[in-house]
């Protein structure tokens, strides 16, 4: 019977500290915790076409994206 209490009591204590450990020493980094590209540009969508583009290369037209001359002479796409 003690053994059987001395088994739960050493899963339940596997169960309540290893996931914290394991996450520490995990050499996985989810997309929150890794650090930004400074290169990396935003991207914006196109409000005719629906394609993104890099914002440094959008056309903008009030709040508007374009991803180029023709669409945004075209006019947002409803
Ligand atoms: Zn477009």
């Amino acid at each position: 019977m003690v053994k059987l209490l001395l088994w739960g009591l050493l899963i339940w204590l596997a169960f309540k500290y290893l996931p914290p450990l394991l996450k520490r020493f995990s050499t996985h980094s989810t997309p929150q915790d890794a650090p930004r590209d400074p290169n990396a540009q935003d991207m914006v969508r196109c409000a005719h076409c629906g394609v993104f583009v890099l914002r440094s290369e959008a056309l903008f037209q009030g709040d508007l994206a374009y991803c180029g001359e023709t669409h945004r002479k075209a006019g947002p796409n409803p």
